[in-house]
């Protein structure tokens, strides 16, 4: 088995949330980037938030002016496939859709130098399913990204069923080389934090619709009891009840187990439109300050 090159240049597909924080560490980890979205204003919003969260880390001395500029310069933008030539890794990070995916490692592959990896940032797509699409199922990986990018420590590295061992190596190398503590998981649905995550959660929102207790016991107790720093209905809005609701499902069709039906209260809160802080209101009002339960 041939060892996967060593990661100089990396792609990446998407420049929403978490794209634009792949971009930010790696670029401050001193590799090149190529960053493309379908959407030019997409581009330039990524490129404007590095730079303002490259600001703070100015500000607060984490990182210094000098390394902020070389960081910037690193950042190459386009919609153009052809900037993936000479990159050794292509993180996929659009949106959570399995027909896009699909289009974008289509469109990718003729691009790709025969050694270079590809990654997905998916949260509940099968890493599996998505590698049999491209030609290279040995050099595919998941490498699950937590928002916000630049803060949060890990990264779950997936291993889909035909990932060889050069690839999950190089791939825990590239985790680390961003400052970031690598966690492997096999390909499972929803692989291990939101496994076991989302549960917890989904199970605060049944003790909600049964009376076991308010928003503001629940979230007190978990809180106070566990030692949680959110309550969980706080970090049902913070997450989005509509993310959570889609992981849920991954969760129960997947293992095809009651144990994973998700809330009715929750199916009920999505259908209303109550998404969370995203929308101004979930299990907490956001436009008074400080919110308010809403139940
Ligand atoms: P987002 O909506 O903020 O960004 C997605 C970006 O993809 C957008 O800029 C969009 O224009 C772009 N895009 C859509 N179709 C495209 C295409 N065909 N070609 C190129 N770009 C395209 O979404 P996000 O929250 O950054 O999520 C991206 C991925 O990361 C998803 O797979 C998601 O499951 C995963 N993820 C999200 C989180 C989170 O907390 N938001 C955490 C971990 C992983």
């Amino acid at each position: 088995m041939s060892a996967a090159p060593a990661i100089q240049k990396v792609g990446i597909i998407g420049a929403g949330l978490m794209g634009n924080g792949i971009a930010h560490v790696s670029a401050l980890a001193g590799l090149s980037v190529a960053l493309l979205d379908a959407q030019p204003a997409a581009l330039d919003r990524a490129v404007a938030t590095v730079a303002k969260n490259m600001e703070r880390q100015v500000s607060r001395s984490v990182i210094k002016a000098e390394e902020r500029d070389a960081a910037l310069a690193r950042i190459a933008t386009g919609t153009d496939y052809a900037a993936f030539a000479d990159c050794d890794m292509v993180i996929e990070a659009a949106t959570e859709n399995e027909a896009i995916k699909l289009k974008i490692f289509q469109t990718l592959v003729p691009h790709l130098r025969a050694d270079a990896l590809i990654a997905s940032n998916t949260s509940s797509i099968s890493i599996t399913r998505l590698a049999a699409a491209t030609d290279r199922p040995a050099k595919f990986v998941g490498m699950h990204f937590f928002n916000p990018v630049p803060m949060m420590k890990l990264v779950e590295v997936i291993r889909g069923i035909a990932t060889d061992d050069a690839t999950f190596e190089a791939t825990v190398a590239l985790a680390k080389r961003l400052g970031k503590i690598p966690a492997s998981a096999v390909d499972s649905p929803a692989f291990i934090v939101n496994r076991v995550l989302c549960p917890m959660l989904n199970e605060a929102i049944f003790a909600l619709f049964e009376g076991v207790g308010t928003v503001e016991s629940i979230d007190a107790g978990l809180k106070l009891g566990a030692n949680h720093p959110m309550g969980p209905l706080e970090l049902c809005d913070f997450v989005g009840l509509d993310t959570l609701l889609s992981v849920m499902k991954v969760l129960y069709e997947g293992f095809g187990d009651s144990k994973y039906r998700p809330c009715p209260l929750l199916v009920k809160y999505v259908e209303a439109g109550w998404y969370g802080r995203k929308s101004g209101r979930g299990f907490y009002d956001y436009s008074v300050n400080p919110p308010v339960p809403t139940r």
